[in-house]
């Protein structure tokens, strides 16, 4: 078993529906179990800044299946919800991203773990350490001391976790 979190992201339609459903469907599928997830948060966008502000959130699960495996599901609920590639950084209905899978490092074409924004994005290191305090990435970097040293830019929670049990 693997320990994995991932950032949901979505800014169009119902984004909070959006990722209350995608969690739905984690929490529904047999490889993955423990589901947990960060309150949701409202966040300024990214990149391009002529699109809606964004909802994030940061879920861990544990799980069986080897790591591209779970980008396959992943990338598969993201098309479940209507999600087109435009833009780079553009606006999407779900953005599911693989941050960690316990303490390994992958690089290769389809996937980079840890994900190589963590530590830049507030959407991403504020909500994880909201779920794992105590964590320290594969580089030795406390969760918690880069959530309370990065800008906010803005970032708000907005609704509890959703429930999906
Ligand atoms: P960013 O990854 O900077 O947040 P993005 O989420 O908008 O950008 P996507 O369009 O969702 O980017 O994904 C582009 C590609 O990134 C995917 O097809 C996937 O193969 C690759 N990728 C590499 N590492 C990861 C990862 N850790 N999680 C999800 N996708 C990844
Ligand atoms: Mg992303
Ligand atoms: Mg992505």
């Amino acid at each position: 078993m693997a320990k994995c979190y991932i950032g949901l992201g979505a800014n169009l339609q119902q984004p909070a529906e959006a990722i209350a459903s995608a969690l739905a469907k984690l929490h529904a599928h047999s490889d993955v179990s423990n589901l947990q997830c960060s309150s949701l948060y409202h966040s300024k966008p990214m990149g391009p800044q002529d699109q809606p502000d964004y909802v994030n959130a940061v879920a861990a699960f544990e799980t069986k299946l080897e790591p591209l495996l779970l980008l396959d599901l992943l990338q598969t609920i993201e098309q479940e919800h209507g999600r087109l590639r435009e833009r780079y950084w553009g606006p999407r209905t779900l953005d599911l991203d693989i941050l960690l899978i316990d303490n390994r490092t992958i690089d290769n074409e389809r996937l980079k773990v840890p994900h190589p924004g963590i530590e830049l994005r507030e959407f991403v290191v504020i909500p994880l350490a909201e779920i794992a305090p105590e964590l320290d990435l594969p580089n030795g970097k406390s969760v918690k001391s880069l959530a309370l040293s990065i800008p906010d830019n803005e970032l708000r929670i907005l609704a509890p976790a959703p429930s999906f049990t």
